[in-house]
């Protein structure tokens, strides 16, 4: 099997791109066997932050590599909270002061549509010119009250259009097989289908 270095140290993420990627001969490993340090996400998209997490664990373990990076935009607030997601509400950084400060932002604005993205970036080794990149969008609305118990981050305040379920609200692999990332991924399988 060839080995693939994922650019995240996130166990859900590890298990769910090791069991996709596997048909296709990739042994998926997390960057934390090679000590490989969180890399810097200094860049204001989210293909620019995956290219440099998949360009820093290809460079120090010199295996191809693989990385995502995902958020949530708001159309009112010009796509913020974007890349700042995680960490929208301060640090340190915690979903419960994310979710209170994007709800005020939004308070007395009309217009509460929001998507998340996920990018994928797979990258041969470090120098690649030509790396696989695919992205995923799901569309929904930002509602008030928090409903639901799965998912994570925004999931209770993001409400799926056509449903009347927010995003923790639906069975897990209903979310995976609709949300950003389960696009972006069934995205990249494709390509590799394709030959890397
Ligand atoms: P990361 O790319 O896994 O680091 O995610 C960045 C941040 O975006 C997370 O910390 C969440 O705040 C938000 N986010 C990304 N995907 C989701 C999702 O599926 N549900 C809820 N929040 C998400």
């Amino acid at each position: 099997m060839k080995k693939l270095v994922l650019a995240s140290g996130n166990a859900g993420k590890l298990r769910e791109f090791g069991q996709l990627l596997a048909p296709f001969d990739f042994e998926v490993l997390p960057q934390s066997a090679f000590d490989v340090p969180e890399a810097e996400e200094p860049h204001i998209t989210f293909v620019e932050n995956a290219i440099a997490k998949a360009r820093h664990a290809a460079r120090l373990t010199g295996l191809p590599a693989l990385a995502d990076d995902s958020g949530l935009c708001v159309s009112a607030l010009g796509g913020a909270p974007g890349v700042f997601s995680a960490r929208y509400g301060g640090e340190p950084k915690s979903d419960a002061k994310n979710n209170a400060r994007l709800l005020a932002d939004l308070a007395g604005v009309a217009d509460h549509r929001a998507h998340y993205v996920a990018v994928l970036v797979l990258m041969r080794h470090a120098d690649d010119p030509q790396p696989v990149i695919t992205e995923g969008e799901w569309h929904g609305e930002i509602i008030d009250t928090p409903r639901g118990a799965g998912g994570f981050g925004y999931d209770p305040y993001f409400l799926v259009p056509g449903t009347g379920l927010t995003a923790a609200e639906l069975p897990h692999e209903e979310k995976n097989r609709c949300s950003h990332r389960g696009k972006a991924l069934a995205l990249l399988i494709e390509r590799l289908r394709l030959g890397m």
